[in-house]
């Protein structure tokens, strides 16, 4: 007798299952993307135990027959595609035909279903993989569908269940983001004990994510919405010889950005809160995260993630989604295109919000790590969860590296200010104990800030109106004071120069105008020979920059010109750092990366340092110039720019409101 035979449908199903099915979240993400497809507009989810022990979920959708619901169960049987043509156009979430066979053989299912039009419905009910029962039955139109003991039968996939409230965070995080992409439709998810969500339908997205996460998390995000007709089709055109007479080109169609995204003073440790959508499905993808990235390069630190909730909609001939059984990952046929729009959309959004960190939230900026996008009402906290992320605060580099004396919050001896103020004491604790740093590295880091603690975001500042600033003098040499009519503000000179130049930089650059100066004795620096390799990598980038170098002798460079404004130890401290920075990076870093961070050295070697007394004009010019800036909120480095303690917040302080 041979070695080979072919497996039952039964164990096919649960070699699938192992694909679709790893937690609970994965059965409630199925059962909801059927529920959509059979264009349900009221979703309700019930779980238990971090759904181990119970997901229901009842839909008001177009239901099925009864032939149809037991034909469901089958290995492959799909109402959604046809022929292998179909799958190059995929309009539905589903069409594997996969999830519930594979559902239904690692658990006890039960389902409802009933069409419309019919007078009775069907009650299937299955174990394991096998039907029980199927019997007619009076229920509303749509279909429940109820999963008991998920795994029951396979206890090694059992084992591997994280604690309940862990599962239970993940069914949470997944119907709020479907919830989110379905602002038109009712959602409603609970636990055993309570509601964990309930979103009636509303008119806009932005409504929706005022519902689930109230209006803080809104006023942290900007809107993006762009729109733009695609050059060409991503699809080949069929062969000459298979065209029709009356053949017609297929047109381009259009790719359509909408979404929210964060402004650069909320961040997060992780890259748990980019959430994308394309075509209303939820996928995970390395090309738009890194879009994502680039749109936030120079705008927070490197170390940092923004928050994105971002709706990508275009033809369905343009993406494959059959890549992945579980349909979590697509393949853009036109990659690039895509990939430069998502990043241009962003960053253009961010240019137009300006946003500025808030006084307050800079001040109380603290370093714990921001829990990922979930609603307010989440779920009991997770004890686990809870520990990985004090590993990362703890592994942090961010969090190592402050220094803690730049922002040391001791109480001066004597607090000129009553004790009844609710927090200026603190600010002002803050600012009379503040010791300045005499060097200034800009390669360091500082902390997060932390968004969540915003006082009042509803007046998040505009840095439009920076233009109208007055500067009244400086803080010890470093802070330039300055009011306008949204109240005080108080910019670092040091990084406000920095992004000037920056941005200088970086023009200059691209139409090889940067400034130059011959150096009147070229400067010699002497390398490591791992060092000049680096030198010679990225030898023509800084020659763009307004460099002027050859080497001299095997270990030796000679520097003949500099960009203007930098000079003497600042310039040779400036290359030192380039290489060493570039020396880190692995070989394969993009130029882009590189091309940034000698703009952002430059920049930061060649501005104002702090302790410098600036008088009034050079004040103004300073102010005009980081007025005219894309991103007058943050350093390239990430550390916010300016400070406004609002008109609103003195008065408040004073307790005038
Ligand atoms: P797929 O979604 O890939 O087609 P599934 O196994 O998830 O495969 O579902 C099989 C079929 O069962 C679907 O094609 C659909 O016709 C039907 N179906 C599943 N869930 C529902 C539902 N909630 N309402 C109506 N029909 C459903
Ligand atoms: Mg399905």
């Amino acid at each position: 007798m041979g070695r080979i035979r072919i497996l039952t449908d039964q164990v096919a199903n649960q070699i699938a299952a192992g694909e679709v099915v790893d937690r609970p979240a994965s059965v409630v993400k199925e059962l909801l993307e059927n529920s959509l497809d059979a264009g349900a507009t009221r979703i309700r989810i019930e779980v238990e135990a971090g759904g181990r022990k119970l997901i229901r979920i009842s839909d008001d959708g177009h239901g099925m027959g009864r032939d149809d619901a037991m034909l469901a169960f089958e290995r492959h049987a799909t109402s959604k595609i046809r022929s292998s043509d179909d799958l190059l156009s995929i309009a539905t979430l589903g069409f594997r035909g996969e999830a519930l066979p594979s559902i239904a053989s690692i658990s006890r299912l039960d389902l409802t279903t009933r069409m419309e039009a019919d007078a009775t419905g069907t009650a299937i009910e299955i174990a394991g993989g096998k039907i029980l029962r199927v019997d007619d039955i009076g229920v509303p139109p749509g279909t429940t569908i109820a999963v008991h003991d998920l795994f029951f039968n396979t206890p090694a996939r059992r084992k591997f269940l994280k604690a309940e409230s862990t599962e239970l965070s993940h069914v949470t995080a997944l119907v709020t983001h479907y919830a989110l992409a379905h602002p038109d439709k009712h959602f409603e998810l609970h636990s055993s004990t309570h509601a964990l969500l309930v979103a009636p339908p509303v008119r806009k997205p932005s409504e929706r994510i005022f519902q689930i996460f109230g209006n803080d998390t809104l006023q942290q995000l900007v809107p993006v919405a762009a729109e733009l007709r695609m050059e060409r089709t991503g699809l080949p055109e069929p062969p000459p010889w298979k065209r029709n007479e009356n053949y017609e080109p297929p047109a381009p169609g259009y790719l359509r950005i909408s979404g929210f995204v964060s402004k650069p003073e909320l961040q997060k440790l992780n890259r748990n809160s980019i959430y994308f959508f394309v075509n209303k499905r939820l996928v995970r993808d390395r090309l738009i995260v890194h879009a994502v990235i680039e749109a936030y390069r120079n705008i927070i630190p490197p170390t940092s993630f923004p928050v994105i909730l971002m709706f990508l909609e275009m033809p369905p001939e343009e993406v494959d989604v059959n890549v992945h059984p579980a349909k979590t990952e697509v393949r853009f046929r036109q990659s690039s295109f895509i990939h430069d729009f998502v990043r241009d959309t962003i960053r253009n959004a961010l240019i137009n919000a300006r946003p500025a960190a808030s006084f307050l939230q800079a001040i109380t900026a603290s370093a714990h790590a921001t829990p990922a996008l979930l609603p307010e009402i989440s779920p009991i906290p997770d004890p686990s969860a809870l520990e990985a992320s004090l590993e990362e605060l703890q592994s942090d580099p961010l969090i190592e590296t402050h220094d803690a004396a730049t922002f040391s919050l001791s109480a001066p001896e004597s607090s000129p200010m009553p004790e009844s103020l609710p927090f200026s004491a603190e600010v002002l604790q803050a600012l009379g104990s503040m010791s300045l740093p005499t060097a200034h590295n800009c390669g360091e880091q500082i902390l997060n800030e932390d968004a969540e603690n915003v006082v009042d975001a509803a007046i998040a500042p505009n840095l439009n109106s920076l233009a109208s600033l007055k500067p009244l003098g400086q803080l010890r040499e470093s802070f330039i004071l300055a009011v306008n009519d949204e109240g005080l503000w108080i910019i670092d000179q040091h990084v406000a120069h920095e992004r000037v130049l920056f941005e200088r930089v970086l023009r200059d650059r691209e139409v090889e105008k940067v400034q130059r100066q011959q150096l009147l004795m070229p400067m010699l620096i002497d390398l490591m020979p791992e060092q000049m390799i680096v030198f010679a990598r990225i030898a023509a980038e800084l020659e763009r920059n307004g460099f002027e170098a050859e080497p001299f002798g095997p270990r030796t460079i000679a520097i003949k010109a500099a960009p203007v404004g930098l000079e003497g130890r600042q310039l040779e401290r400036m290359l030192t750092e380039v290489l060493e920075q570039t020396e880190r990076e692995t070989q394969s870093e993009n130029l882009e990366a590189a091309r940034t961070r000698i703009a952002a050295s430059i920049a930061c070697h060649a501005a104002i340092k702090i302790n410098t007394r600036l008088d009034p004009r050079r004040m103004e010019w300073l102010l005009a110039e980081l007025a005219k800036t894309e991103h007058p909120t943050s350093c390239p480095h990430g550390r916010p720019i300016a400070l406004r303690y609002s008109w609103k917040d003195i008065q408040r302080a004073f307790q005038r409101i």
